[in-house]
């Protein structure tokens, strides 16, 4: 059994993220393994799970996050092994410090070495980013551009859009994806939520054929890409 945690969908719910975590628990199960769905809100405890999903949110929605997951043992369930998608708000949290509500800094979590500062634009449209041999697709609604830490690694190069800054998006850690697409970022890239699901599961996944699989290319010719 797994357990798959969306973390304060009420707060960082604005673009649709919670359905991150629905692609993964559906094909977990269209593949015979069972795994089950929580809704941690925001006047919920944090209980452990195997992988915890994080989504994008409005400036005050993302710093009551903030705020709560501080407080939270979100670190040592990661450190002991859960595993954690963040989406753009959530990518913001998971670092060092990011800024939001104009000028106003705030302490992320520090899990990696981010940092989110405000951009001379917001970044608004398409986002397409090369991640090993694949291309993920999505769309980014952020003022932020964060900046990584030296051993840092990024998600993925950045082929339209802006991502962190033009040049990359998101960041990788052992266990640990972040990314600025939303879409839902899993639904739109199946490929991405079999990595994900594969090391959650810790084996390799026979492939899985759906829809989304057409989405997928249908939006790559659309892009050009
Ligand atoms: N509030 C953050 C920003 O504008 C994150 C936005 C989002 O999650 N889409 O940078």
């Amino acid at each position: 059994m797994i357990r798959v945690a969306t973390l304060y969908p009420d707060l960082l719910g604005t673009y649709g993220d919670g359905g991150n975590a629905l692609v993964l628990v559906e094909r977990a199960r269209r593949r015979g393994f069972d795994a089950e769905l929580l809704e941690i809100l925001v006047d919920d405890q944090l209980v452990s799970a195997d992988v915890f999903l994080l989504g994008g949110g409005e400036d005050g929605p993302q710093r009551q996050a903030a705020d709560l997951l501080r407080d939270s043992p979100l670190r040592e369930v990661y450190e002991s092994g859960a595993h954690v998608v963040a989406v753009c708000a959530g990518l913001q949290i998971l670092g060092t410090t990011f800024v939001i509500e104009g000028d106003h800094q705030y302490e992320g979590l520090g899990l990696v070495d981010v940092k989110t500062t405000r951009g001379a634009k917001r970044s608004v449209g398409e986002l397409a980013v090369s991640v090993d041999d694949e291309i993920l697709v999505g769309f980014e609604n952020h003022g932020g551009e964060s900046h990584l830490g030296k051993d840092v690694e990024p998600l993925g190069a950045v082929l339209r859009g802006r991502g962190n800054d033009g040049r990359v998006d998101g960041f990788r850690a052992a266990r640990l994806w972040a990314t600025y697409a939303h879409g839902p970022v899993l639904a739109m890239n199946p490929w991405f939520a079999d990595v994900v699901l594969a090391s959650v599961l810790q084996r390799e996944l026979a492939v899985l054929p759906s829809v989304a699989d057409q989405l997928h290319a249908q939006r790559l010719r659309a892009l050009g890409l």
